[in-house]
C-alpha cells in the first residue's frame, strides 16, 4: 500500500561507492532466471484478487507453501502465522533457513502477498516473486545469519499481518527475537514501456523511535553499493524514506530496516486497480531488481563465498577445464567426456552480466572481452559447472 511520492531530481551514484562483487555471489546472482520469474508471476496472478481473508488469499498461501516444498525446504522450515482482525482471518507464511554462525539472529526478507481490487501483479506479485526466486537459489547455500523469508498478508488493510508478527512473534519470543535487518520488497515491477534503470533504496527516517535510524542509513548505503555491484541498475542518491509497507511495524519496534521500491520517474496508475496485471508491468526490470536483491541478501546474511559441490557440480557430472588461464585471445574448453559437443557455455563478468554464449564450441574467441576476471558456466546433460578464469591484455 504505497502512495505516490513526488521525487526530487534523481542523482546517480558513480563508481566511487562501488563494492567489489564476490565471485561466488555473482555466480548465484547469475542463476536468477527470467523464465522462472515470468512463470512465478503468472501463477501468482492466476489466483485473481487476493483480498486478505478471501479464498483466493488462502489459495495463494497454499501455493507459496508448495513452492517452498518444491525448492526442497522441509515442512519444519515452513510455518503459517495465523492472525485475526475484526472478523477477518488470514495467515502470514514464514520460512526459516538456519544460519551456521548466528542461528538465533535473523535477516528478514519480506514482501506481502495479499492484493486489493486487482490481481496485484506489481503490488505485490513482484516482491513475492523476487523473494521466492532468492529462496530457490539460496536453498543449499550456507549463510552465517539465519534468514526468514516472510510473505505477509493483511498489508493492504493497514499492515495487519506484519504488525501481528512483530507483536505476537518477535516480541512474544523468549528472549525477544534478535533481528539483524528487515529487507522489505514492495512494488518493484515498474510500468510496461517505461525505461527503468533505477531501484529506490528506502531508509528509516521515522523519529518514533529515532535510535534505529543511523543503522538503517548504514545498511541502506550498503544496499546501494550492492545494487551497483550485482545488477545493471542505478540507485537514488537522495534519501528516500521508508513508509507504508511491512517494514514499518518493525521500525516502530526499534528494528533496523531497509527496502526496495520501484524507481520509475513518473506515477504508476496500476496498483490497487484491476489493471495491475503483468501486461502493465516490466518483468525484465523485476529480473534486474531480483539480481540486486540477491546480491544484497547474500552480503546481509553473509553467504558462503565458496561455490558448493552442487554449484560446481561433481567432476563426473559436468567436469571441465578452461585453458589457458590466464587467457589472451582464445580459450579452450576441455570436457571430461571429450567427444561430447552437446553443451552450452556462457561467460559472465563479475557484475553478473552475461557477455558471451556459445553452443558446442570447444575453442572460443574472447578477444572482445576486456581484461579481468570472468566466470564460465557449462551446461551439459542437465548439469551445470562454473570455472573462474582471467583475461589478460
Ligand atoms: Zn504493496
Amino acid at each position: 500500500m504505497k502512495k505516490l511520492l513526488i521525487f526530487a531530481a534523481f542523482f546517480f551514484y558513480l563508481a566511487a561507492f562501488a563494492q567489489t562483487p564476490e565471485p561466488a555471489y555473482v555466480s548465484r546472482v547469475s542463476q536468477v532466471s527470467q523464465t522462472q520469474i515470468n512463470q512465478t508471476l503468472q501463477e501468482y496472478v492466476n489466483f485473481g484478487v487476493k483480498t486478505t481473508g478471501s479464498a483466493n488469499n488462502t489459495n495463494a498461501l497454499y501455493w507459496l507453501k508448495n513452492k517452498y516444498a518444491s525448492f526442497g525446504y522441509s515442512q519444519s522450515q515452513i510455518e503459517e502465522d495465523p492472525f485475526t482482525y475484526g472478523n477477518v482471518n488470514s495467515r502470514n507464511l514464514v520460512v526459516t533457513k538456519t544460519g551456521t554462525l548466528y542461528p538465533n539472529t535473523y535477516v528478514i526478507v519480506s514482501s506481502h502477498f495479499d492484493s486489493i481490487v486487482g490481481p496485484g501483479a506489481n503490488d505485490n506479485g513482484s516482491g513475492t516473486t523476487a523473494v521466492l526466486e532468492m529462496a530457490r537459489i539460496l536453498k543449499d547455500i550456507p549463510t552465517e545469519y539465519s534468514i526468514k523469508f516472510i510473505h505477509f498478508s493483511g498489508e493492504e488493510q493497514g499492515l495487519r499481518g506484519s504488525q501481528h508478527y512483530v507483536t505476537n512473534v518477535v516480541n512474544a519470543s523468549t528472549p525477544k527475537m534478535s533481528i539483524r535487518l528487515v529487507f522489505n520488497l514492495d512494488q518493484i515491477g515498474g510500468v510496461a514501456g517505461q525505461m527503468h534503470n533505477t531501484i529506490i533504496c528506502e531508509q528509516d527516517t521515522n523519529n518514533s523511535p529515532s535510535g534505529n535510524n543511523a543503522a538503517s542509513a548504514a545498511f541502506t548505503q550498503q544496499l546501494k553499493s550492492y545494487v551497483l555491484a550485482y545488477s545493471s541498475l542505478q540507485t537514488n542518491t537522495n534519501v528516500q524514506p521508508a513508509y507504508s509497507s511491512d517494514y514499518m511495524p518493525f521500525q516502530n519496534n526499534g528494528e533496523i530496516i531497509t527496502g526496495f521500491y520501484e524507481g520509475n520517474g513518473s506515477s504508476n496508475p496500476y496498483p490497487h486497480t484491476a489493471n495491475d496485471v503483468i501486461q502493465n508491468m516490466d518483468p525484465v526490470y523485476l529480473f534486474n531488481v531480483t539480481k540486486a536483491a540477491l546480491g544484497a541478501l547474500q552480503h546481509f546474511a553473509i553467504a558462503s563465498t565458496y561455490l558448493s559441490v552442487n554449484e560446481t557440480a561433481t567432476p563426473q557430472a559436468a567436469g571441465f577445464q578452461i585453458t589457458p588461464n590466464p587467457a589472451k585471445n582464445f580459450i579452450e574448453i576441455h570436457l571430461d567426456e571429450p567427444r561430447n559437443r552437446d553443451f552450452e557455455f556462457e561467460i559472465f563478468d563479475m557484475s553478473g552480466k552475461k557477455v558471451m554464449a556459445t553452443q558446442g564450441e570447444k575453442g572460443i574467441n574472447i578477444s572482445s572481452l576486456p581484461a579481468g576476471m570472468y566466470l564460465g558456466t557449462l551446461r551439459y546433460q542437465g548439469k551445470t559447472a562454473t570455472r573462474k578464469f582471467r583475461v589478460g591484455r
